[in-house]
């Protein structure tokens, strides 16, 4: 796969921007990245779902990252992902963005043709057998009864995500985009001989996927930390990138080929993990954070005290009134206790002080409430119906809030994941 042309740098990071007002504040933090003696770039993602909710364009996205790159003057690259595109909705992507996720999680265990399978198990007679990866202990065993399972399982949503790759392919022409496979919205994760074998068949159906984004293992839910065994989760990150360095290397896929952590937002806990694991390969990463800058916008508005507390407590009330509606679409993502959400008549009687730590994702503070946060973090479509009201009160309390964005990004996401450092 010749002719790479743009290409992903070894670290970066993805962050979302649902009102597209802190661009700038989040590039901030790739700039004390840079300081900090580490290059991370920075990937606007906004998925066509995010838009429709909003009611956005993703042209917004392309110019709120211009500006914040201009006003910076940001020298490194930087990209506009169409998050979680599918064959119905990458058409209004194509102008504005550089970056591609083709999401073929809906099609993962749709039968693929007997013919296809047949064709992919004698495509491949080197991965039958004993598999060494380099860096790890363990070796794979993969018998012609795993090809075609997966085969059966992966093989029609991978020839979708052709069919998406050739349809921007012939929009854009040939090295002028990124792309990125997903498979994390959907049910089962995969192990790490099926993202192997997945990698095969995405080398056999011609994309030059820089990026792919597995379902890992335990639970990632929206905008709080990772449920699940962290020792389980760095063996197979370990596997994982193990098998993509072995994927370049046999199947002709991008040098670059690394990981995307998606669900990323917040899963403090396996971020030492990953950090560790990158050491130990020399591999990059992708770290999607999408979500929660929406959440540190609520809670510079506490921290500013007046109208903009008086609009998050309002925020919050409104959630509270729908969180049934609010939650549904996300049910799957979610663990809200009832039990532990504040009535919005005892918020409405918080300090600044009593709303930002109940929110702020500080696990080690004990006013910290996840079951708030998660709603908050499902409620941005109570912002959206309060449009220039909203928008009026980010803008007049800039600062604060860029500070929190830029803090978040930085301390909580990037130096942990990229520089090790703890949060
Ligand atoms: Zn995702």
């Amino acid at each position: 796969m010749a002719n790479q042309g743009l290409k992903l740098s070894k670290y970066s990071v993805g962050t979302g921007d649902r009102f597209a007002h802190q661009a700038k504040a989040q590039l901030q933090a790739c700039v004390q990245a840079l300081a900090a003696g580490i290059e991370v770039v920075p990937v606007w993602n906004k998925s066509n779902r995010e838009h429709t909710i909003i009611g956005s364009e993703p042209i917004s996205v392309r110019q709120a990252a211009d500006a914040a790159v201009k006003a910076l003057d940001w020298k490194l690259p930087y990209f506009c992902d169409a998050d979680h595109i599918t064959l119905q909705t990458v058409g209004r992507f194509l102008d504005a963005c550089d970056f591609y996720t083709l999401d073929v999680a809906d099609f993962i265990g749709q039968p693929a043709a007997a013919a296809d399978i047949e064709h992919f198990v004698t495509r491949h007679p080197e991965l039958i057998g004993h598999i060494q990866l380099e860096g790890v202990d363990d070796a794979f065993e993969i018998t012609a009864e795993n090809l075609r399972q997966t085969a059966q399982k992966y093989l029609t949503a991978v020839k979708k995500a052709g069919e998406v790759y050739r349809t921007i392919l012939a929009a854009k022409g040939e090295g002028n985009f990124i792309p990125e496979v997903s498979m994390d919205e959907t049910d089962s994760a995969q192990s790490p001989v099926e993202l192997l074998l997945i990698l095969a068949a995405i080398a056999d159906e011609g994309i030059p996927v820089q990026t792919i984004a597995p379902k890992f293992s335990g639970r990632f839910n929206k905008g709080v930390d990772y449920i699940g065994d962290v020792a389980q989760f760095a063996r197979e990150f370990d596997l994982d990138v193990a098998a993509i360095a072995y994927a370049v290397k046999h199947f002709g896929l991008p040098e670059n080929l690394k990981l995307s952590v998606h669900s990323g937002s917040d899963k403090f806990s396996i971020y030492s993990a990953i950090h560790a694991t990158m050491k130990k390969f020399d591999a990059g990463v992708h770290l999607k954070t999408a979500g929660t800058t929406w959440l540190e916008e609520l809670i510079g508005l506490a921290e500013a005290g007046g109208d903009g507390l008086a609009l998050a407590k309002e925020i919050y009330a409104q959630a509270f009134a729908h969180c049934e509606e609010l939650c549904a679409p996300y049910a799957t993502v979610i663990d809200i206790d009832p039990a532990k959400l504040p009535s919005p008549d005892a918020v409405r009687g918080w300090t600044s002080e009593q709303y930002t730590s109940a929110l702020r994702h500080v696990q080690a503070n004990p006013a910290y409430n996840s079951s708030l946060r998660q709603l908050l973090h499902v409620g941005f479509k109570v912002a959206t119906k309060m449009e220039r009201r909203y928008l009026d009160l980010l803008e007049a309390n800039e600062a604060v809030i860029a500070k929190n964005v830029t803090e978040n990004l930085f301390n909580r996401h990037i130096a942990p994941v990229f520089l090790g450092r703890k949060a």
